[in-house]
């Protein structure tokens, strides 16, 4: 893989190639725009694309460098990515985590956050002399879990960072950065994807047939990681398929069974409500006569059966009702009373 396999961030690649054959790569980016878009993946990419000698700015992937930057495994290319704790034995194992799962997040809890103390161990790293390569990348993922002291402590860093050396500021929340470090950085927007996009990756690289892949990029609304799951996550397949189910059999027992009301469990009601409403749309479709339109294609003809007997001013009724759940769960009302409220205006209606 190198820069150019990068799916849908087409303006960002160009920006990014003609930074390097203009010789003009910035010292600081932030790299923001929706998450699960690919920004932490293109930055690592543009890092080994930077430092390869056999396809310079873009990456050939085969070489050595390229090899050891794309598997998160060169001295030159550091990554620091929120922790769950301040213990130096657990970030340093986090460290190895990285590495050995190939992935840059792994404590992705409420309390994970970017510590202090991991901006003091860059600093001193940064000290010394980059190892073997022309330059030198830090990637701080999810820059924003960082608290004020902590963006403080960088601040230096960021305004000065040593020659030859440039840092990444990935970022879904942008305003949740320093103001000050904000106007340092050269600004990179990363693009929503396309469901056809995550379609394509999905297909390319996880190998997930081209129907299912489809369906999955659907449901994740923009967002590959989510897509992803939706596409291979057991659990939440059977999900959504439960969901289906207790709706067109309008089973009040069902639907109780299914639904997640602890309080632990907000996140899967959240889906709980996108997947309903992705279904209440397919209805709306049917009911317009563009069956072809829906996700849902797996329970096309049952939900034609189904959407004979609704009325279409029903189906936009839901909407709003979905609408509002949803914007109750942001407001965090107990998820008991979301799930009360669907049952009688939905369900038994
Ligand atoms: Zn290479």
């Amino acid at each position: 893989m190198n820069i150019n396999d990068i799916i849908g961030q087409g303006g960002v690649v160009e920006f990014l190639r003609t930074a390097h054959k203009q010789n003009r790569i910035a010292s600081l980016y932030i790299f923001h725009g929706p998450p699960s878009v690919g920004k932490t993946t293109t930055a690592i990419s543009f890092a080994a694309g930077v430092n390869c000698a056999d396809n310079p700015g873009i990456g050939c992937g085969k070489c050595k460098i390229c090899k050891k930057f794309l598997e998160i495994n060169h001295p030159d290319l550091i990554i620091i990515s929120p922790v769950d704790s301040s213990d130096p034995k657990q970030i340093e194992q986090h460290q190895s985590d990285m590495i050995e799962q190939q992935r840059w997040r792994i404590n992705e809890s409420p309390q994970s956050m970017i510590r202090i103390i991991q901006i003091r161990d860059l600093q001193e790293k940064l000290k010394f002399h980059r190892w073997s390569a022309s330059r030198r990348f830090v990637v701080v993922v999810d820059a924003e879990k960082m608290r004020v002291e902590t963006a403080n402590a960088f601040l230096k860093t960021l305004e000065e960072p040593p020659v030859d050396t440039t840092i990444i500021l990935v970022t879904s929340q942008l305003n949740s950065l320093l103001p000050t470090i904000i106007s340092r950085a050269q600004l990179v927007k990363f693009n929503k994807l396309k469901p056809e996009q995550i379609s394509e990756i999905l297909h390319q690289k996880y190998s997930i047939s081209l129907t299912q892949a489809e369906q999955a990029a659907k449901l994740g609304n923009g967002q590959l990681q989510k897509s992803l799951k939706f596409a291979i996550d057991e659990d939440l397949i059977n999900f959504r398929l439960e969901i289906i189910e207790s709706y067109l059999k309008k089973s009040t027992a069902d639907f109780v069974k299914i639904c997640p009301v602890r309080i632990n469990q907000r996140e899967q009601m959240m889906i709980l409500l996108e997947f309903m409403n992705i279904l209440n749309q397919d209805c709306m479709y049917i009911k317009l006569g563009l069956a072809d339109k829906i996700v849902n294609y797996d329970f096309k003809q049952r939900l034609v059966d189904y959407v004979k007997k609704v009325d279409i001013t029903k189906l936009i009724e839901n909407n709003d009702i979905l609408e509002q759940a949803y914007q109750s769960l942001n407001l965090f009302i107990d998820p008991v009373l979301i799930r009360d409220h669907l049952i009688g205006e939905i369900y038994e209606c």
